[in-house]
């Protein structure tokens, strides 16, 4: 089945798909994006990622191209155009095509460029790496300094990617000034007893949607929540680890730089909040 994508208003064969070699996306990294993630054909927590897409925007001076329920209603055709089940919906808006490679923003604005594809991924919520957890490495935090912004300038996360490949771990997790960032593409936590401790949100993290959503049921779920940074050798004495991302969800993490987190294995808590998420997030999928 060929892959239809949806580029600046049309559905098309992803082969016919095209975007400006002008585009300020390709040329600056001038976009922003947003993760889906798709259950049983249902769209989890889309209220918090179009939230996001807005502030994103905002903090970029760009205009949001679609309301809330244009956006919902283009993911929904996407995903049913492509008859997924399990997956994800990508989706990423640029300043557009100014016709010419300039640093300065063009004035007046030109047309955003908006483009949107599914990834399939049967099984997403069985990922087999639940019941054994990640490794993890780190890594110095080399990236710029709004991290809040979900930006397309994703080198050095790719580059960390890499390097946990080369070391045969499943991520990175960055460090500034003695303390964990976030992953790569996720955010960081440590267990210890009943209390779950995080980095509190600033402009050094991305304000994770998943995040926000198990915070959340943490809290309810009567477990204590601090947010707080913590060290690489706090997460290495701590009970348990993990990290959480829309596609991922809440996945434990039981390796930190060669040394194992609590018992080595995932545990209780982790799987507790795993269960809690994907339960609340199916039943109030859209
Ligand atoms: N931090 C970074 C750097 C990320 O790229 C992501 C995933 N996009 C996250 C955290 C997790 O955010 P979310 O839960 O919204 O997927």
């Amino acid at each position: 089945m060929t892959r239809i994508v949806y580029v600046n208003g049309a559905f098309v064969p992803e082969a016919e798909a095209m975007v400006s070699v002008f585009d300020r996306g390709f040329l600056m990294a001038d976009g922003v994006y947003e993760v889906t993630s798709v259950l049983g054909g249902k769209l989890i927590d889309f209220a918090g990622h179009a939230a996001r897409l807005s502030r994103s925007l905002s903090e970029l001076e760009m205009a949001n191209p679609h309301t809330d329920a244009e956006w919902l209603a283009l993911h929904r055709e996407l995903v049913a155009q492509n008859a997924v089940v399990d997956g994800m919906v990508y989706l990423q808006v640029t300043r557009g095509n100014p016709g010419d490679r300039d640093f300065a923003y063009p004035n007046p604005p030109v047309p955003p460029t908006v483009v949107m594809f599914t990834q399939s991924k049967p099984g997403l919520a069985e990922n087999p790496a639940a019941k054994t957890g990640w490794r993890v490495i780190s890594t110095p935090d080399l990236r710029w300094g709004r991290r809040d912004i979900k930006t397309v300038q994703l080198l050095y996360p790719s580059m960390a990617k890499m390097a946990a490949k080369a070391a045969h771990v499943d991520d990175c997790w960055f460090v500034e000034e003695g303390v964990v960032t976030e992953g790569t593409s996720n955010n960081a936590y440590v267990v210890k007893g009943n209390k779950i401790i995080t980095r509190q949100l600033s402009h050094d993290i991305l304000h994770g949607i998943t995040r926000a959503a198990v915070l959340r049921f943490a809290a309810e779920a009567q477990m204590e929540v601090e947010e707080r940074p913590f060290t690489l050798a706090e997460a290495q004495g701590a009970d348990e680890a993990f990290i959480t991302s829309a596609s991922a969800f809440v996945m434990p993490v039981v390796e930190v730089d060669g040394k194992a987190v609590g018992t080595g294995k995932p545990g209780a808590v982790v799987a507790r909040l795993r269960e809690i998420y994907l339960d609340e997030m199916r039943k109030s999928a859209i």
